[in-house]
């Protein structure tokens, strides 16, 4: 399927718009599960300046979504309407600071941000060695694994909104919770401050190969996106899909892994529609057996 061209139009607004907007451009490549239609238009920002001005000339009617590397996201097969952005390069440095502390551009990859604090004794990041997204993600999601997440560790977020003003967000600002930011929705986050505490290189780097098998042990090795479902209070989700019947559950070429059942997996052929229906099958089974509502943890986005 292809959307409208609204490249030329949205170019002749901003004729000083320097990274590239692109029509139709594929996004199942990017996606963790592999899955899904194309951007109406994609655009890479060419830095916070180019963002800004994108945001501040693109008509209000123009849907606009962010996306960082997909690895939380069901991608619809419609493909998404509007512009989409992804950051780039540009938005990808990391860097060491006094105090124990690393600033990441929302684009640098969570296992890179604590590779980096782990080369500079900077403990307390190790957790982000496992979870495959973005920082940016990371914000928005409030990452977290193996007994740390993102709100643990945050000093302040910056980023950019929909009329196109830099904001700053201090810990509490970002309205913290379980994989989830209060922060305002249209927030395009653009880089974080992260506070560790002194540490040893040889201690963290064991910590981070720690992590690393713990995953390799307990996660299939196939497409997915982690978590499907968030674990409800007081319930682990991977058990009530377990005890509804689900574990190795299939619908089209998406399986509920027999691994570790709130992943859901591309077997090869999936498409969005099948690991969508897929997740809503479990959740069904469970609210029969259990009573319990899943709450979805990965996104949904674009149209079917
Ligand atoms: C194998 C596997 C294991 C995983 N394990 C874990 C885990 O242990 N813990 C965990 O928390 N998660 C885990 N995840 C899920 C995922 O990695 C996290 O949710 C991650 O934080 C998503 O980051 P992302 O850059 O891929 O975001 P995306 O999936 O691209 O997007 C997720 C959300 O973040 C928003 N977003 C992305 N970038 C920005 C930005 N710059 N500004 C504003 N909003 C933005 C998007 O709009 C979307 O709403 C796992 C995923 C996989 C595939």
């Amino acid at each position: 399927m292809s959307f409208p061209d609204i490249v030329p139009e949205l170019k002749a607004r901003m004729p000083q718009l320097r990274g590239p907007l692109i029509a139709n451009q594929p996004l199942d490549t990017q996606s963790w599960f592999r899955t899904g239609g194309p951007a109406q238009a994609l655009y890479l920002p060419a830095d916070e300046d180019d963002l800004a001005y994108l945001l501040r000339n693109l008509p209000a009617d123009v849907p606009l979504t962010v996306i960082g590397a997909s690895s939380n996201l069901i991608i619809r097969d419609g493909g998404i309407p509007g512009v989409v952005i992804r950051l780039g390069r540009a938005f990808g440095k990391i860097a060491a600071e006094a105090d124990h502390r690393v600033r990441a551009g929302a684009a640098a990859l969570d296992a890179n941000v604590a590779r980096a604090a782990q080369e500079a004794g900077i403990d307390g990041l190790a957790f982000l060695s496992g979870i495959p997204g973005s920082i940016g993600g990371a914000l928005r999601m409030n990452a977290g694994a193996y007994g740390g997440e993102t709100k643990d560790v945050l000093v302040e977020a910056r980023g950019i909104d929909r009329a196109g003003n830099a904001r700053v967000f201090g810990n509490a600002d970002m309205a913290f919770s379980y994989r989830k930011s209060g922060a305002p929705e249209d927030v395009i986050f653009t880089e974080a401050l992260l506070q560790g505490r002194a540490g040893d290189p040889a201690a963290i780097a064991a910590e981070i190969a720690r992590i690393k098998k713990a995953r390799a042990d307990t996660q299939p090795p196939n497409k997915t996106c982690g978590s499907t479902f968030k674990n409800p209070p007081g319930h682990k989700a991977w058990q009530l899909i377990d005890a509804a019947g689900c574990r190795g559950l299939t619908v089209g070429g998406a399986q509920v892994s027999a691994l570790h059942c709130n992943f859901l997996i591309n077997l090869g052929n999936a498409t969005a529609a099948d690991i969508e229906k897929l997740g809503e099958t479990v959740r069904a089974r469970v609210k029969e057996t259990s009573g319990v509502a899943l709450d979805w943890e990965i996104k949904r986005i674009g149209i079917a």
